[in-house]
């Protein structure tokens, strides 16, 4: 199965493929998680993608288009993914049908995770992660069970992004409104976009998306 969840920024689109991942073993396919870890190795993509993120720009379609196009294919891609954060232009989208098409593969569904502006800064200013196995929590809307420590591997280590910050955010918006909403229409074309309600609670976000899996064939 090959998903892709679509949403803005803070939409929760990372949140819900760890579940994903973990209830459907699909991978989960995170670019901006990939140039994270880039940027962090000073690699040569680290060190061209660094400036962009910073600003709360996307980096250029090259880039993110070559990482996805080595890591599909890796073996754990073999049994389908999840696509988180890719792609967010239409050249991106197209890039994708090709590579799927060159692979004989099929795109089964674009999630788009629905969610109001305004509640966008908060959760995304709110947010952090352990630091050892990447968990999300949120400091209002989803805080470990014992406070200061993970739940799911016991680290008491946290980070949060550098890009979450209220200036990066609303140039992350406008990226988002400008390149890639576009996408909503391209893929509505192709019969396999399916809407959920990105404001509800996280669990009910995740029923709503076990529902449009389950509903695939
Ligand atoms: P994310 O973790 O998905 O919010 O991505 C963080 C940042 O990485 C974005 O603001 C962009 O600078 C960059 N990025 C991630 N995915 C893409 C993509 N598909 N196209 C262009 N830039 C991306």
């Amino acid at each position: 199965m090959i998903i892709i969840l679509l949403g803005p920024p803070g939409a929760g689109k990372g949140t819900q493929a760890q579940r994903i991942e973990s209830a459907k073993g699909l991978v989960q396919l995170s670019t901006g998680d990939m140039l994270r870890a880039a940027v962090a190795a000073k690699t040569e993509v680290g060190k061209k993608a660094k400036d962009f993120m910073d600003a709360g720009k996307l980096v250029t379609d090259e880039i993110v288009v070559g990482i996805i196009a080595d890591r599909i294919e890796e073996e754990d891609c073999k049994n389908g993914f999840l696509l988180d954060g890719f792609p967010r232009t239409v050249q991106q989208a197209e890039a994708l049908d090709n590579m799927l098409d060159q692979k004989n593969l099929r795109l089964d569904a674009v999630i788009e995770m629905q969610v109001d502006d305004e509640a966008l800064v908060d959760r995304i200013t709110g947010r952090y992660t352990c630091a050892d196995c990447n968990q999300g929590y949120h400091d209002q809307n989803l805080k470990p069970k014992v406070g200061g420590v993970c739940d799911n591997c016991g680290s008491t280590n946290f980070k949060r992004r550098a890009d979450d910050n209220r200036e990066t955010v609303s140039a992350r918006l406008e990226a988002y409104h400008a390149q890639t909403a576009p996408l909503l229409p391209y893929y509505e074309a192709r019969g396999v976009l399916k809407k959920v309600d990105g404001m509800a609670g996280i669990d009910d976000v995740t029923a709503q998306i076990s529902d449009v899996l389950s509903g695939l064939n």
